[in-house]
């Protein structure tokens, strides 16, 4: 038995001599420089397996995760979670693919669709959603609530879906390899180009020095109801977009960006055209002369200036207006991070000069009664659902009530597109004049329902006219996008 003694002493000896790992150790990306001090001050807990430019590949314990946490000027971990010492270093050696120039053809044409939506957005609902995420106590991704408040979010979100009537809406978990918290995807079905996708997304997750307590109002409940009341807005005002829309509530941002992580790298591995993504991670705390941050380091620089030319245009001045900047988060910083690294344009607007932030995060004092209102991410709100309606764009119009409701008529392609079963009155034909009254379509009609093709329709407004004799008829106004 004295040889199984000798194997003991020595695996003894390696253990003592060797990195001093806690079985909650973990790999992982982060900047050259973090990884160095952190090594520096952490001789026993950080090993550097790979240097390359100015990211390093890192293996590390749970604390030294912490003291990097807390250490770095960086809103999220500061680290990007990977699976093996392999997944790590090849993490260094991915090159960022080359975005097609025509990807990058932003353009702002849809204020027919974009003003009115700016009305809808409601500050009210974006609170209430805070309040209701924070009241959870917890959404600590390791915890067994983490995955109830994911079920619930999809349960919300199909709920508003069924709400607006949109057939076109689905909501799905995605479950993940390294929590088993599910990140909560809601799909918007692009009507003419279904495979290019538009996306925005916050982390569901929170953290907080005591995990049992950590309520993550403005980190990043504000965020999550911020793009719901944008969503919920375009349910209202009934856009249909052309480009498909997601919006992504992540899991276990706070842990590496671990859910984003998963779905980007899904994402790329199946080449999914992804146009772009917005991150929206804390929204609600005004902490800064002006509205909106936008973070200009592992974002991309055409998407951030399609995002403030969009505040130029919308929001210049008025009841609307949002002012802004720029400031640096640093490496890992949030989620925008996770599709960055995978190739794709990401932006991340920030609630405030970054240091000028929340310093409630991660506390059990992150409550929305730091902030009181969510006047703040109402502005947020308007910058997101300016994003979705002129990154996805719309051919379909929307519809005008005012004139008669019993008549709905919707318009795509070249086709007048009708349902006047509502109506107690049977109609002839339909009449469509162009915004300056003159007479571009002239058809008659024989059932309440159905549609009539024409090829002279071009962007614009009109109004439909539907005949019933020549004393009755019912108009309609379209806008023909
Ligand atoms: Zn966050």
């Amino acid at each position: 038995m004295k040889k199984l003694h000798l194997i003991t002493l020595v695996v003894l000896l390696l253990s003592f001599n060797s990195f001093a790992q806690d079985s909650k150790s973990i790999y992982a990306t982060m900047s050259l420089s973090d990884a160095l001090e952190l090594k520096k001050d952490l001789p026993d807990e950080v090993e550097i397996l790979e240097k390359r430019r100015n990211e390093a590949a890192v293996f590390f314990t749970d604390h030294a995760g912490h003291y990097l946490h807390d250490k770095v000027l960086v809103h999220g971990p500061g680290y990007i979670f990977k699976n093996s010492e392999e997944d790590a270093i090849a993490a260094l050696y991915k090159e960022a693919k080359e975005i097609p120039a025509n990807k990058m053809a932003f353009t702002i044409t849809e204020d027919a669709l974009v003003n009115p939506a700016l009305d809808l957005i409601n500050t009210q609902n974006i609170e209430d959603h805070i309040l209701e995420l924070e009241s959870y106590g917890t959404r600590y991704h390791a915890y067994p609530i983490a995955i109830d408040v994911a079920n619930d979010l999809k349960d919300k979100w199909e709920a508003m879906a069924v709400q607006y009537g949109r057939s076109d809406v689905s909501v799905r978990l995605f479950n993940h390899v390294n929590t088993n918290m599910p990140s909560v995807i809601m799909t918007i079905e692009g009507a003419e180009t279904p495979d290019e996708f538009v996306v925005v997304g916050g982390h569901l997750d929170s953290t907080s020095s005591n995990n049992n307590n950590a309520p993550g109002a403005d980190d990043d409940a504000s965020g999550i109801a911020t793009m719901t009341e944008s969503v919920r807005a375009l349910f209202e005002l009934g856009f249909v977009p052309n480009r498909t829309i997601e919006i992504m509530a992540y899991a276990a941002e706070e842990i590496g960006l671990v859910g984003s992580a998963e779905i980007a790298e899904e994402y790329a591995d199946n080449d999914v055209d992804v146009i772009s993504v917005v991150q929206f991670d804390m929204t609600n705390y005004n902490g800064s002369a002006i509205d909106v941050s936008f973070i200009t380091d592992y974002t991309n620089g055409t998407l951030n200036s399609f995002l403030m030319e969009l505040i130029d245009h919308y929001n210049a001045d008025g009841i609307h207006e949002i002012t802004y900047g720029t400031s640096l988060c640093n490496y890992g910083c949030s989620d925008h991070a996770s599709w960055t690294s995978e190739g794709y344009m990401a932006s991340f607007p920030f609630e405030a000069n970054f240091g000028q932030h929340n310093g409630n995060i991660h506390s059990p004092g992150d409550t929305f009664s730091v902030s009181g209102t969510a006047n703040h991410a109402a502005k947020f709100s308007k910058l997101c659902t300016e994003y979705l309606i002129e990154s996805a764009k719309s051919s379909l119009l929307s519809v005008d009530d005012a004139l008669v409701n019993s008549v709905s008529v919707i318009t795509q392609n070249g086709q007048l597109i009708y349902n006047l079963e509502a109506a107690a009155i049977d109609f002839t034909s339909v009449i469509l004049y162009d915004i300056q009254g003159k007479k571009v379509l002239e058809t008659p009609i024989t059932s309440k329902n159905g549609s009539v093709s024409t090829q002279s329709f071009t962007k614009g407004i009109y109004i439909a006219t539907f005949i019933v004799d020549t004393n009755t008829s019912v108009s309609k106004k379209l806008i023909i996008k």
